[in-house]
């Protein structure tokens, strides 16, 4: 069975976050890169493009997490509590926080991607021009880069999809080149 069969079975074919069952896809948690049950969830579009940003916060969405942060399973409460982060300053995601139990390995994911810290300690991505990477964003190489532990070389000109961000360090990203996932510098990449 796929990770998509067994999120729209696990769901019953509903968003894992506020239960719509419309457009339903799956998403794997960043920073994660590799698709599977624990690291994915089953969203609405609705959900989708909030998470990613495309559509702006709508608070009053989100009230859906006062059920969801209780999902069994762990990907979900994960991504409850990352969206309860961005909208703390709204008072009750504060509370339904305060309430949530997630053990140290789910906790430290879920702090992976800096929603718990506010905007001046966030840790901002750089590409060669300044341009701020975003997780999800695609990236051109503008140097060839070697990689580290192997005889290839990235080179100059190549495109790569689907970046993460390192949520420690600044001035790197990881990415997918000829299906292998390596590190690259910010330095060296340019945002398309
Ligand atoms: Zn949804």
């Amino acid at each position: 069975m796929s990770v998509l069969q067994t999120l729209q079975e696990r769901s019953n074919n509903t968003c894992e976050l506020c239960t719509s069952t419309e457009e339903l896809k799956q998403y794997t948690i960043p920073p994660s890169l590799n698709e599977n049950v624990d690291n994915d969830v089953l969203v609405c579009k609705t959900c989708l493009g909030q998470i990613n940003g495309d559509q702006d916060m709508d608070p009053n969405h989100w009230r859906c997490l006062n059920d969801s942060m209780w999902n069994e399973h762990v990907a979900v409460q994960i991504m409850a509590w990352r969206m309860l982060q961005r909208l703390r300053n709204e008072g009750w995601p504060k509370d339904l926080l305060d309430m949530m139990y997630l053990d140290d390995e789910a906790l430290a994911l879920a702090r992976a991607t800096g929603e718990d810290k506010d905007e001046s300690e966030k840790i901002i991505h750089r590409d060669i021009n300044g341009v701020i990477l975003e997780n999800g964003d695609s990236v051109v190489l503008v140097k060839d880069l070697k990689v580290k532990g192997s005889s290839m070389v990235a080179k100059q000109g190549t495109a790569v999809r689907n970046i993460r961000l390192d949520h420690e360090n600044d001035k790197y990203i990881e990415g997918k080149v000829s299906a292998q996932q390596i590190v690259i510098i910010t330095e060296y990449v340019k945002k398309i």
